[in-house]
């Protein structure tokens, strides 16, 4: 089996990736493994992002890489915290700051609505000219109150009207086959059987 070197070391994404790469052809290490440092993240667009993290842990490790930038963007507040949803609060990244600041970013605000965006790339080597792209979305609202203990970051202040609860009481299998990560992983992987194809 190919390995495939996952650059995140996100604990809530690697879960996440954990189970929806089951099905994949490749043996899927965490760039842990390698003790490859935190990549550089200088850039305004969570594509542009991804292509640099996917970029840089190839190079550090020899392995084709599948990395993934995501965050958070809100209407109200202009699309952020977007690319810099990680570390909305500043250093050290936390999530419970980066929550307790967009509550309160948002205070008075009527206007609810968000998006959650995923930006994947995957690299057969670190100089790709052809790196494999695809993105998802998902949409709801910011609510004031958290509710659920399930996921990361921002999802028990993130409300899906469709579901009408929050992404933080969805159970791991149902937050993958809607979110934007899981989105994002189904296109990528429709692209790489449509290149296996070819
Ligand atoms: P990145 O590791 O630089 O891509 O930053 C991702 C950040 O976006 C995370 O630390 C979270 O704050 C936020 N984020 C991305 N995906 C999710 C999600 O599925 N749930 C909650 N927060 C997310």
């Amino acid at each position: 089996m190919d390995k495939l070197v996952l650059a995140s070391n996100n604990a809530g994404k690697l879960r996440e990736f954990g189970a929806l790469l089951a099905t994949v052809d490749f043996e899927v290490l965490p760039q842990s493994r390698f003790n490859v440092p935190e990549a550089e993240e200088p850039h305004c667009t969570f594509i542009e992002n991804a292509i640099a993290k996917a970029r840089h842990a190839a190079r550090f490790t020899g392995l084709p890489a599948l990395a993934d930038d995501s965050g958070l963007c809100v209407d109200a507040l202009g699309g952020a915290p977007g690319v810099l949803s990680a570390r909305y609060a500043g250093e050290p990244k936390s999530d419970a700051r980066n929550n307790e600041k967009l509550i309160a970013d948002l205070a008075g605000q009527s206007n609810r609505r968000a998006h959650y965006h995923c930006a994947l790339v995957l690299v057969r080597h670190a100089n790709d000219p052809q790196p494999v792209i695809a993105e998802g979305e998902w949409h709801g609202e910011i609510i004031d109150a958290p509710r659920g203990q399930n996921g990361f970051g921002y999802d028990p202040y993130f409300w899906l009207p469709d579901f009408a609860c929050a992404v933080a009481e969805l159970d791991a299998e149902k937050k993958n086959a809607v979110s934007h990560r899981g989105k994002a992983l189904a296109a990528l992987i429709a692209k790489l059987q449509s290149r296996a194809g070819r």
